[in-house]
């Protein structure tokens, strides 16, 4: 699909030569940064300066070209992050700048970006541009950049995010919809567009600062964007329903095999998303069992998490600097443990929870107080100082803005970060999408170490409900996220 061409009618005028390129410089800076190998990186520098001799402002140069696929943006971005040449991060706004008007909603160019409010056209080339947007904005300081993707952000979590945390909703276009138009049956979520939602959400975090969009990350992470694979590996999905009638499966491949790739290459990346820092500011963003070193200002940082998350929201973080220093450690403590499903009022939980999160340092207790979703600990740390953080993990019912009529009257479970569907597999002789929860129904979460790689199941008395990204791996089934409820007003 091509809209009306802008430049001089060059051949890389929306089509997805600056995707692949794009994709190459992430590579070679990853491959770059994790092995100090210069190999890749010399080839992608290569491609990256012939692409600045090409394209710019200067006369000599081809004008307003606009990637027809972006991500060439994010590329230079981590270009000039890599290299510090100035001349990757001008390209990478030069190609944002020159996008639209005059253009389409299906390639973000009906309206230049800057000037966009909301959440348009096919929803990975989306994704990636408003991360290409908070890079450039990010590296820049340029204030109406981060206006714009401030604005978008808002449409996206207020009206257009599945409960899963999947985008794009229309499989025709593979596209946004209209405000609150999110049908489950027929819903697209492409497994790269849960993954360039995540891009996006971890750079505005990175912005900001604020937990919200942390907590949308860790929505499409534990949900929408991890059901892009199967248990063993070997299958993916590129279209992520919430709904599904038994003739859905997961392939070892596809003929456009963008979804297996970035996968295969997100969930490595995974650590990276765990922590944040800003100056003596130790992010803790998600939470999982692992060992970290982080350099806060001179001082060398070791610290061990030990936890189940996100069957147990018991953390137990100990904290192993080499000399006694000064620095915050910042909790974040997820939306849905303050009773909120999700920012921006899309969903909501039908009942208030009073379980609380508690924290202790060592053995005081300490008040949670938040700013942005952040409890902080000021503090001078010596070694083997512990942190535990817990926080209770009840079965929420959770229901969407009225407005979304494919969810009205109808609810879906979570249970930490989880979101749970049914599936016939666990629930014979029920037809699951049209199973009614009755009203106080009784759950109890249990984990069972046998099903499914180890899953906490919901049962309730004549139902079984497993997460939602552990769907479709044993063999094809009838599936459903949302379950009707009378107490889904
Ligand atoms: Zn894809």
């Amino acid at each position: 699909m091509r809209g009306p061409a802008p430049s001089d009618g060059k051949e890389v005028d929306l089509s997805h030569e600056l995707y692949n390129a794009g994709h190459l410089f992430e590579a070679a800076a990853a491959n770059y940064q994790a092995t100090g190998d210069r190999h890749l990186l010399d080839v992608a520098l290569k491609e990256a300066d012939l692409l600045c001799a090409t394209f710019g402002p200067e006369a000599n140069k081809v004008h307003g070209v606009w990637p027809g696929h972006e991500v060439v943006e994010m590329g230079l971005a981590k270009l000039y992050r890599v290299t510090g040449e100035s001349k990757y991060l001008r390209l990478a706004k030069y190609f944002i700048d020159y996008r639209g008007p005059c253009g389409d909603d299906y390639h973000q160019s009906r309206i230049k970006p800057v000037n966009e409010s909301r959440a348009v056209g096919h929803a990975v080339r989306a994704g990636y541009l408003y991360s290409g947007m908070a890079d450039v904005a990010a590296l820049t300081g340029a204030r109406d950049y981060v206006r714009a993707i401030d604005r978008i952000w808002n449409d996206v979590a207020g009206t257009k995010l599945y409960v899963t945390g999947g985008i794009g909703a229309i499989p025709d276009g593979e596209k946004f919809g209209p405000a609150y138009f999110l049908p489950n049956k027929t819903a697209y979520c492409e497994t790269c567009a849960a993954v360039a939602n995540d891009f996006w959400n971890e750079r505005l975090f990175l912005l900001h600062g604020d937990a919200q969009y942390v907590d949308v990350l860790e929505r499409a992470l534990y949900n929408g964007l991890l059901s892009g694979v199967s248990l063993d590996g070997k299958g993916f999905f590129y279209v992520n329903p919430l709904e599904a009638d038994g003739a859905v499966a997961r392939s070892p491949w596809f003929g456009c095999a963008c979804c297996p790739g970035n996968i295969t290459r997100f969930l490595p990346s995974l650590p990276g998303y765990l922590y944040a820092q800003s100056g003596k500011d130790l992010y803790v963003n998600l939470y999982a069992a692992n060992e970290a070193e982080i350099k806060i200002g001179n001082r060398a940082v070791k610290i061990t998490e030990e936890t189940r998350y996100p069957w147990d929201g018991a953390v137990k973080l100990t904290v192993h600097p080499d000399e006694p220093a000064r620095f915050t450690i910042k909790l974040r403590v997820p939306g849905w443990a303050r009773n909120e499903a999700a920012p921006g009022g899309l969903y909501r939980f039908v009942e208030h929870s009073d379980a609380e999160p508690t924290l202790k340092v060592n053995d005081g207790t300490q008040p949670i107080k938040l700013e942005r979703g952040y409890v902080s600990l000021k503090r001078k740390w010596k070694d083997g100082d512990t942190i535990y953080l817990e926080i209770p993990m009840p079965v929420r019912r959770i229901v969407a803005n009225q407005a979304v009529e494919a969810d009205r009257g109808r609810v879906a479970l979570q249970r930490g970060p989880i979101v749970y569907c049914l599936e016939s597999t666990d629930n014979s002789g029920m037809d699951v999408r049209s199973f009614a929860l009755p009203a106080n129904e009784e759950m109890r979460a249990g984990f069972e170490p046998g099903l499914l790689h180890g899953v906490e199941v919901l049962r309730g008395t004549n139902f079984q409900a497993i997460p939602y990204y552990a769907w479709a791996n044993r063999g094809k089934s009838e599936m459903a996220v949302w379950m009707r409820s009378s107490e889904a007003r």
